[in-house]
């Protein structure tokens, strides 16, 4: 039997009423205050109750996932904190420590300002990133939060209200006119936060415009989304999960296919007794469930955690899709796996799955030229180089291109490999300058009612 059970999250504010936290030494719970003032927190009775094994705390891979860690801030800045709360210090001098301490943690990541967003007539279309030529991004204003938050969210800016960083949405009808103007697009992500934040008369209004609008080109529809792992009760409880369930039939009533991109970190998110059902629900209506997730330090950093994951995606009926490196932002240094470790990681579990688990590709950085897979570690001439290829590209021209970097040990990021044989820069770096300034002088042709010089764009998903 299922129990029913309504939705409720715990933030910052609520953090001592959490049982499992009050019976936490003093010392450590003063730690979780301090670094949940900084980054962003939000937990809910299921993640707290259903997911972390509290005994195991705090090694628990999915209580680091989702509970702030003092290694996260460096130790000056834990310290400070910590102080601060210790001698009660005003709310303004807390505020005020937060927010410096914030802006350090590198919120927009490399090349994310504002490239995606397309200008036309002048302006900026908003709500929409349109990176990838078939693929368009949509951020409904009203999806920008999540059932609970990822510790090394990407997107940790705009939960804790840095200023000008909240992606606004907006309307439905905007998204059609922009559609209706790029026959080249085959498929909407909508993503966020977590879209299915919102109740599903919301989102209708969001997705039934698109139906209406009989789109040829349109292909599929797709949804980011954590809920299957922090909240399945949204796919199996109540009137609005059943009127979910009914949109995802409607879509494919209109000759598209239906997908949700499923956020699955760690194996345990999958076998919940109400995560089992909210797959089967879903998978019941014909959405075909796609599973994504980063790399994460101390979360799921083993080959045998991803081999039971992809094996228990197949298990019920779910594909896996991509492993993600961890992008620069946030307590990236907590996280951190070196591409060479990731690979190796990649490679261990993989060879552990069936064909059927092998639709995965990884790891790949989504990084500002595009989405690029370590591909391999290959010996040339007694000298080891990584294998890296564009799964996805701002060039066309550049998908499925394979090239080579240095090999490094270290290298975390695509902006810390190096070209291959003293080469100066990677083939894509001059017309990805091109790009760059192309996308300066467009934005200076932007109306001063845009305010798009002020506004951030968050960081693309991965
Ligand atoms: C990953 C990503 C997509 C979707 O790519 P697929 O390979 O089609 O899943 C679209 N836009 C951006 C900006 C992305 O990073």
């Amino acid at each position: 039997m299922l129990q029913q059970s309504s939705y409720r999250a715990f933030t910052l504010r609520d953090l001592p009423t959490i049982p499992q936290v009050a019976a936490m030494p003093p010392d450590l719970r003063l730690q979780l205050r301090a670094v949940a003032s900084v980054l962003p927190f939000r937990v809910n009775r299921y993640v707290i109750d259903h997911l972390i094994d509290w005994s195991r705390v705090p090694e628990d891979p999915i209580y680091q996932l989702t509970f702030p860690q003092p290694g996260m801030l460096d130790a000056g800045d834990l310290a400070t904190m910590t102080g601060l709360l210790h001698r009660e210090a005003s709310s303004r001098e807390v505020e005020a420590a937060v927010r410096a301490i914030q802006h350090r943690l590198n919120p927009h990541p490399a090349g994310q300002v504002d490239l995606n967003v397309p200008i036309e007539d002048g302006r900026e279309v908003r709500g929409v990133q349109h990176k990838y030529g078939q693929t368009v991004l949509f951020f409904p204003a009203q999806g920008q939060t999540c059932h609970a938050y990822c510790t090394y969210c990407f997107r940790w800016a705009q939960f804790v209200g840095l200023e000008d960083m909240k992606f606004a949405g907006k309307e439905a009808g905007e998204l059609v006119a922009y559609l209706q103007r790029h026959p080249e697009v085959t498929s909407v992500l909508f993503t966020g936060g977590d879209p299915l934040v919102m109740r599903t008369a919301l989102l209708r209004r969001y997705i039934e415009p698109i139906l209406a609008a009989r789109l040829p080109h349109l292909a599929s529809i797709r949804i980011g989304t954590k809920a299957l792992a922090y909240w399945p009760q949204r796919f199996t409880e109540g009137p609005d999960a059943d009127d979910l369930l009914r949109l995802f039939e409607e879509v494919q009533d209109h000759g598209m296919h239906m997908a949700l991109m499923a956020h699955s970190s760690h194996p345990r998110e999958l076998q919940t007794e109400v995560a089992r059902a909210a797959l089967r629900r879903v998978r019941a209506t014909g959405t075909v469930i796609r599973c994504q997730a980063p790399l994460i330090r101390r979360v799921n950093d083993d080959p045998a955690i991803w081999a039971e994951l992809w094996r228990e995606q197949v298990r019920q009926g779910a594909v896996p899709y991509y492993m993600f490196v961890e992008r620069d932002t946030g307590p990236k240094e907590y996280f951190k796996v070196p591409l060479a470790r990731a690979h190796a990681i990649f490679r261990g579990a993989y060879r552990e799955v069936s064909g059927l688990g092998r639709s995965v590709r990884g790891p790949s950085m989504s990084a500002t030229p595009g989405k690029l897979v370590v591909d391999g570690v290959l010996e040339v001439g007694g000298r080891p180089y990584f294998a890296l290829k564009f799964l996805q590209a701002r060039n066309p021209d550049w998908v499925g291109r394979i090239f080579l970097a240095e090999y490094s040990s270290t290298a975390a990021w695509l902006d810390e490999l190096r070209p291959a044989h003293g080469a100066s820069e990677f083939f894509f770096a001059a017309e990805m300058d091109e790009i760059r300034r192309r996308r300066v002088r467009q934005r200076q042709t932007l109306g001063p009612r845009s305010g798009a010089s002020l506004r951030l764009v968050p960081a693309e998903p991965r």
